[in-house]
C-alpha cells in the first residue's frame, strides 16, 4: 500500500482534528507513547493532536483519574523547597551526595531562570546558552531552570518542559557512588559518569524533581519507571538540541538526577538513574511515528473527531457521530492504559462487550497466541479434547458447540498461516491441560467434603 506523501498526511490529520487548534504533546504524552506503541487508535489520536481527554469525555467515557490537587500542591512545594535559595539544597545534594563537581566558583550566578516568554522564545534563549557554553568550554555552567527543548512528534514540533534543571558539569574525577537503573537498586557504576577517550570532559546533566517518596532508599518502582521515561524525553530533546548546534550528542548524560523527598520528610535526596534503555524506547517509538500514513490509508474517509463548537456553543458534531468514528480504529487495549490514557474507559467498555482477552493483561493475551475472546478459549478448551500435540488445529475434532448452540468453528477464527496454527495448537493444548487440572481440584475437594460428610454422619 501506498503511504501518504507528507503534506497529505498533514491535512488528513488536521482534517481528522476538525477545526481546533491541536493538543500539544509534551514529556508525559511523549513518554505514554511508549506504553502502548501497538494501539492504532491512540496513534491516529495522537498524532492529529486530538483532545483525547475531551473525546472520551464527550462520548460518554471521560477519565475519571488524575493527580489529586493535593498531590500536585505537594509537588509544587516540594519542587520550590529543593529550588530555593538559588537551589542550595540541590547543590550540596549533587556535590556531597553524588560527588559531581559543581557548583565552585558560582558566587551569585548560580542561578539562571528560562522560564519567562513565548515558548518559542524561551527555546531560542535555551539553545543559545548551550551553544555559549559550547564556546568557552572552560567555564562551568550554572543552574538554569525551566529550560525549554524542542522534539519532532510526528512531523509536528512538541516543546518539552521539565520540572527540570540542567547543568554542565566536569566529569573528570567525578562520578556517582550509585547509579540506579530505573528501579533504583543497581550501584556502583562510578565509571558511567567519567568521560570516555575523545568525549569531553564536562557533561550538561538533566534533574527531575519529584514528590514521590524514596523511602530506605527505596522508591516505587512504577513511580521511578514513570520518570525514567520522562526524563528519557528530555534527554533525547537536548540530545537533538546538541545534534542541532553541530555538537556531539553525548555531551549529555545519559543519566539523569533524580531527587525525591526521603523517608516520610520533605527533605530531599538525590539518585542518578540511568535512562539508556528508556531512551531507545522513546527514539524507537518516535521513529515509528512517521509511518502514521500507512495507518491513515487504513481510515474510512470521511470519520471526524472534530470537537469544535458553533457561535452558540452547541458541539458540531453529535457524540454518537465521533463513537462511531472512534470505533473505526484498532485499539489495543490492556489494563495499563487506565492509568495511561483518557481513552481508558471507552476502550475497556468496549473490550468487555467483545469479551476480548485483552483485558486479561498482556502476559496472559500473549500466552493465550493470538486467541482473541475469552468465548473463543472456552470453546478452545472444550472442543479439542485428547492429545493433539503438534496436531493442526484445522483438522482437530472441533464437532462440539458452545453452550448457545453456536458452531465452534465460526467462533474460533483460526490464523491462516502455519506458524499461527502452531501456537493455536499449544494455547489450545495449555487450556486443556489447566480445564483438567481444574477438574482434578474440582473432584478432589467434593471427595473430601463427602469424606468429611460421611465422617460426621
Ligand atoms: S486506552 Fe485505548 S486508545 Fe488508549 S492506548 Fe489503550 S487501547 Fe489505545
Amino acid at each position: 500500500m501506498a503511504a501518504l506523501p507528507p503534506r497529505s498526511i498533514a491535512d488528513r490529520l488536521a482534517e481528522l482534528r476538525g477545526p481546533v487548534p491541536p493538543r500539544h504533546h509534551d514529556a508525559r504524552t511523549i513518554a505514554a507513547l511508549t506504553g502502548n506503541p501497538g494501539c492504532a487508535r491512540r496513534a491516529v489520536l495522537d498524532a492529529a493532536g486530538v483532545d483525547k481527554r475531551a473525546l472520551a469525555e464527550r462520548i460518554g467515557f471521560g477519565p475519571r483519574f488524575g493527580q489529586s490537587p493535593f498531590a500536585i500542591s505537594r509537588g509544587n512545594a516540594f519542587e520550590k523547597l529543593v529550588k530555593a535559595d538559588g537551589a542550595a539544597a540541590l547543590t550540596t545534594l549533587l556535590r556531597d551526595d553524588l560527588g559531581l563537581a559543581i557548583g565552585e566558583g558560582w558566587g551569585d550566578g548560580a542561578w539562571t531562570d528560562l522560564g519567562s516568554g513565548e515558548r518559542e522564545q524561551r527555546y531560542q534563549h535555551t539553545r543559545e546558552l548551550v551553544a555559549a557554553a559550547a564556546r568557552n568550554p572552560a567555564a562551568q555552567v550554572p543552574l538554569v531552570d525551566h529550560p525549554l527543548l524542542k522534539l519532532d512528534v510526528g512531523g509536528r514540533a512538541a516543546y518539552v518542559e521539565p520540572d527540570l534543571v540542567a547543568f554542565r558539569v566536569r566529569a573528570d574525577g567525578a562520578g556517582a557512588e550509585d547509579i540506579a537503573t530505573g528501579d533504583m537498586t543497581a550501584h556502583g557504576a562510578r565509571e558511567v559518569a567519567a568521560p570516555r577517550v575523545g568525549e569531553p570532559s564536562w557533561r550538561w546533566y538533566l534533574a527531575e524533581i519529584k514528590s514521590f517518596a524514596v523511602i530506605d532508599g527505596r522508591a516505587d518502582p512504577v513511580k521511578v519507571a514513570e520518570a525514567a521515561t520522562q526524563a528519557a524525553v528530555y534527554v533525547l530533546a537536548f540530545q537533538t538540541l546538541l545534534a542541532d548546534l553541530g555538537l556531539p550528542t553525548t555531551q549529555v548524560a545519559t543519566e539523569v538526577v533524580l531527587v525525591c523527598p526521603k523517608d516520610f520528610t520533605n527533605t530531599p535526596t538525590a539518585t542518578l538513574v540511568d535512562v539508556r534503555r528508556q531512551l531507545a524506547a522513546v527514539r524507537r517509538q518516535l521513529d515509528r511515528l512517521p509511518r502514521i500514513g500507512e495507518l491513515l490509508e487504513t481510515l474510512d474517509a470521511g470519520i471526524t473527531f472534530d470537537l469544535s463548537k458553533d457561535t452558540d456553543g452547541v458541539h458540531v458534531r453529535a457524540a454518537e457521530e465521533l463513537g462511531k468514528a472512534v470505533a473505526t480504529i484498532d485499539a489495543r487495549y490492556a489494563p495499563e492504559c487506565v492509568s495511561r490514557c483518557d481513552m481508558a474507559f471507552y476502550c475497556r467498555d468496549e473490550a468487555r462487550a467483545a469479551g476480548s482477552t485483552d483485558l486479561l493483561g498482556r502476559a496472559v493475551r500473549d500466552a493465550l497466541g493470538g486467541v482473541g475472546t475469552v468465548l473463543q478459549v472456552l470453546a478452545l478448551s472444550n472442543a479439542c479434547d485428547g492429545d493433539s500435540h503438534g496436531a493442526d488445529l484445522r483438522s482437530a475434532d472441533l464437532h462440539g458447540t458452545d453452550s448457545h448452540g453456536a458452531d465452534l468453528r465460526e467462533l474460533i477464527d483460526l490464523p491462516g498461516d502455519a506458524d499461527g496454527d502452531a501456537e493455536l495448537a499449544e494455547a489450545a493444548r495449555l487450556l486443556r491441560t489447566a480445564r483438567r487440572a481444574r477438574r482434578e481440584a474440582l473432584r478432589e475437594a467434593a471427595d473430601r467434603v463427602r469424606q468429611v460428610h460421611e465422617a460426621i454422619a
